[in-house]
């Protein structure tokens, strides 16, 4: 689905490289990058000090932790969160996602399997089938499953006990997630766009980490052009070292990142030639808006959900994108940007 968005020829390389969908050359670096505690993690302060009272409470009277569900846009540290909280309270945490429990026998499986007080993760909690989340609110809530075994008339229902689990849901759509399912969580936390010094000291730990020689003013470089996702700023970071190390001693500094990012074109300001194209139908093909999400979709020939969760909430972010009740607007920084003119706005002042 991401990948359609990113087929046209024009700054192929720069969307992959900021797209903040997971992709194969991120799981090594990953794995070395990801904050192990809740000190370390930087940024989404009220998300943390919130978790960090439950996590404390639940450890003080000796419970686990009520059931967590983590949203907002890929690539903020939602898994992170999850492997921190596990961290935090001194258990073990297994991963999966919501597409490959394809039957309740799957869930069954991994339920089975977790000791008292362990994390069951799953992430895309939004694309459990309906007949595996019906499993779960039973689960969730009273940690037992009943699963038939068998067809026809000698199929039988089994009740099976849990261990007391609990379950961390991620989801970049929780406008998706059942009623049901939803309220069966304890704690429910959205995730933000990091703002620019945030993800310069996301770059400046990772260099430390990576032992890149980084200047505060190259990281930040980096981080204006990182769409407020750690993901992208780790992944832009790996980029620019390579400039570095071939067109100057090894150190990021703010002119040598400057170079890098601009021969990889990546926008002054993160922004991708998807993101352009979308401003740019509102603008010449409809005014500037309001125009409805479907109808840029299609004129884009783009999955709604790819323009709703990856490019809207940075555009929004940084001021070039509106939502209204009527639809979507390109705002007078958006004209800005692009080197637009306002003829809407001209024709009122003339
Ligand atoms: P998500 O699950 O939301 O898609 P991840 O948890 O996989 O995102 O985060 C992507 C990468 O970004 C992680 O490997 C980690 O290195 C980095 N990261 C995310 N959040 C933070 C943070 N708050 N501080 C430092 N690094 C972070």
């Amino acid at each position: 689905m991401i990948e359609n968005s990113f087929n046209n020829s024009e700054g192929e390389e720069n969307n992959r490289m900021i797209q903040p969908e997971y992709n194969i050359e991120d799981v090594e670096l990953e794995y070395s990058l990801r904050p192990k505690s809740l000190n370390e993690y930087i940024g989404q302060e009220k998300v943390k000090e919130n978790l960090n009272i439950f996590i404390h409470a639940a450890k003080g009277r000796g419970e686990n932790l009520d059931h967590v569900l983590l949203y907002g846009p890929p690539g903020l540290g939602k898994t992170t969160l999850a492997t921190i909280i596990a961290n935090e309270m001194g258990v073990n945490i297994k991963t999966t996602s919501g597409p490959a429990i394809e039957k309740p026998g799957d869930l069954a499986a991994l339920l089975t399997n977790v000791n008292d007080g362990d994390i069951l993760f799953i992430d895309e909690i939004h694309r459990l089938s309906r007949q595996v989340e019906e499993v779960l609110y039973p689960a969730m809530e009273d940690f037992f499953i009943d699963i038939i075994i068998g067809k026809g008339p000698s199929a039988q229902s089994i009740k099976l006990d849990l261990p007391r689990f609990t379950l961390i849901g991620a989801t970049t759509r929780a406008g998706q997630l059942t009623n049901p399912l939803r309220d069966r969580f304890g704690v429910i936390s959205r995730l933000e766009l990091y703002n620019e010094t945030e993800l310069s000291d996301i770059i400046m730990r990772s260099s430390v980490i990576l032992a890149i020689p980084t200047v505060r003013d190259g990281a930040k470089e980096i981080a204006k052009r990182s769409r407020g996702t750690p993901r992208i700023a780790n992944r832009l970071l790996k980029r620019v070292r390579d400039f570095a190390e071939v067109l100057g001693d090894g150190k990021i500094t703010q002119e040598l990142a400057r170079i890098a990012l601009d021969r990889l074109e990546i926008d002054s300001l993160g922004l991708d030639s998807l993101d352009k194209r979308l401003l740019h139908i509102i603008i010449k093909g409809y005014n500037g808006g309001p125009v409805g999400l479907e109808t840029l979709a299609a004129a884009l020939g783009e999955e709604a959900v790819t323009l709703e969760d990856v490019c809207e909430p940075f555009l929004m972010q940084q001021g070039f994108l509106a939502r209204t009740p009527r639809g979507r607007i390109a705002t007078a920084l958006a004209y800005e940007h692009l080197g637009m003119t306002n003829n809407l706005q001209l024709t009122i002042e003339s």
